[in-house]
């Protein structure tokens, strides 16, 4: 196999220190064309194994995943910024998202019987779900590890072969993770890497992949999109969201108060399914926001979570702070100065007019904003009146499922933040801006497949309905055997 070396690269920098990290090259069309053509042959290959054969070999790389977990924590914590603890808890995630996949793949995708209905009763019917072949998948820098492995892990279960492209903020945990699983699939290139900037993943999306699993910002999630049209590639969109969570009158204030601080800002609220805005019923609101404000001053950038990862961030968690603080807003803690070089320090945002920015587009930095409702109602309607519609958490002791259930977005958290991005057998996606299709449990392993229905006949009937000489006995039997089961009502 020949390699045509890529003549530009790009630097991976620590954010914190901006140290070189590594190196990578900058790869063009062509050689992503020639990744694809090479994960075609692999993807045969990888679909011949079978459910079985792939499963060893996913656990083959779980188990190595989970033997040098420190010296992943320690290159995603370089590469990002984020504390080791908070690398670690991602990696554990994308973990058991693997072996889920990896163990529930036949079971899900594997051949399943259906009723062939009494008019084809001679019929064996059954439904298998078939790899797609090959999938490309476009990752971000938030979580460099758990949220394309979201995408991979499922791929892969499913006997795809995948070629990943991840940001150019984290190369290098994108070199790690193919090199790791290349020591344990060597046979052929299952799994593989091209690393650049937005061209390079433009170029993946019309490299004709068989399908295009796009984490990052709406924005570039429409430009994927309209990238693979050309070639009518399929797409799933894991874009952005601007997350509410909801407190009730009867909710366990210490609990939620808890959830909005870690929701917020962990991670530096880089985070998709990150809690943005709060609402709380007037008959809680003061205790609430003592307890968040409480809670947040003890939180530090730079000891509790890390830098921005990208520097152009700063800007925008800025310009919300500042237009929420124009617009008549109150910083209970932080505020204008909050936003330093690299860290931005917890913000807490009230009185925040519902029309601003800082209530309407993703922060996707630590600030949340925090509102007073009359009721449970009016706390519904402001929370689904967004273009976002990703995740949701619900804090209340007895409405908490109704009010869950009208929430207008893929996936909702009762009393506990976050809960079902760490549950394998939940799938994972958004409506709206937040994009369309699903990662994560049995929709994530069919996104990733395409069904194949086969009808078998097993016996003649003397009932014939499929063929010219077909007798007017016939036809009367059929009408009268619909009337029959059919026409009673
Ligand atoms: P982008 O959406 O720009 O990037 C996501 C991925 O898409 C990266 O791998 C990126 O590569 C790649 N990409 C960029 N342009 C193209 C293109 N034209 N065609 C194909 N792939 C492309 O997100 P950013 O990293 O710039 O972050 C911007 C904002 O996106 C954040 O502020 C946040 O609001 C949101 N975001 C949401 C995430 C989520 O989890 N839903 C994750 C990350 C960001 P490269 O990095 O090399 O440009």
């Amino acid at each position: 196999m020949t390699t045509v070396h890529a003549v530009e690269t790009f630097d991976s920098l620590n954010p914190a220190t901006d140290e070189v990290i590594g190196t990578y090259p900058v790869h063009s069309a062509d050689e992503v064309q020639a990744a694809v053509d090479r994960a075609r042959a692999a993807a045969r290959w990888w679909e011949s194994l079978g459910f079985a054969g792939r499963a060893e070999r996913l656990a083959r790389w779980r188990g190595s995943l989970a033997r040098r977990l420190p010296e992943l924590c320690e290159l995603v914590s370089r590469e990002t910024g984020k504390p080791a603890g908070d690398a670690q808890l991602e990696i554990v995630l994308a973990i058991e998202h693997l072996a889920w996949a990896g163990k529930q793949a036949r079971k899900v995708l594997g051949t399943q019987r259906r009723a062939p209905g009494l008019l084809l009763s001679n019929q064996a019917a059954t439904v298998e779900y078939q790899p797609l072949g090959v999938i490309g998948v476009i990752g971000p820098w938030n979580y460099p590890v758990y949220t394309p492995l979201g995408s991979i892990a499922y791929a892969l279960a499913a006997g795809n072969a995948v070629v990943f492209k991840p940001s150019e903020y984290t190369p290098g945990v994108g070199t790690w993770l193919v090199d790791t699983f290349a020591e344990a699939v060597p046979e052929y290139p299952v799994l593989q890497l091209v690393t650049g900037f937005g061209a390079t993943g433009a170029a993946l999306a019309r490299s004709g992949v068989d399908k295009i699993a796009f984490t990052g910002s709406t924005a570039t999630g429409k430009k994927v999109m309209a990238a693979a049209a050309e070639t009518l590639t399929p797409v799933v969109i894991e874009a952005g969201g601007k997350d509410p969570l909801l407190v009730d009158a009867d909710a366990d204030l210490d609990a939620a108060a808890d959830a909005t601080v870690w929701g917020a800002f962990s991670n530096a609220g880089q985070t998709c399914a990150g809690v943005e805005r709060v609402y709380v019923h007037q008959g809680v609101y003061d205790a609430f926001v003592a307890k968040v404000v409480e809670r947040a001053k003890k939180v530090s950038a730079g000891a509790d979570y890390g830098p921005m990862t990208m520097p152009t961030q700063l800007e925008v968690v800025r310009t919300h702070i500042l237009d929420a603080l124009a617009r008549g807003g109150r910083a209970l803690v932080g505020g204008k100065d909050a936003v330093g070089d690299r860290y931005v320090q917890p913000t807490v945002l009230v009185d925040v007019p519902e029309d601003s920015a800082a209530v309407r587009e993703e922060t996707f930095g630590p600030t949340v904003t925090i509102a007073k409702v009359a009721d449970m109602d009016e706390a519904i309607e402001k929370a689904n009146d967004s273009v976002y519609g990703l995740g949701s958490t619900v804090f209340a002791k007895r409405r908490g499922l109704e009010l869950a259930r009208r929430l207008r977005t893929g996936q909702t958290a009762i009393n506990a933040p976050l809960s079902f991005a760490g549950i394998a057998s939940l799938p994972f996606g958004g409506r709206g801006d937040s994009g369309f299709g699903r990662i994560h449990g049995p929709e994530g392993l069919r996104e990733f497949a395409r069904p194949k229905a086969i009808a078998r006949q097993r016996f003649t009937v003397p009932l014939r309905l499929t063929t010219f000489p077909r007798s007017p006995r016939t036809d009367a039997l059929v009408g009268k055997l619909i009337a029959t089961l059919h026409g009673r009502r």
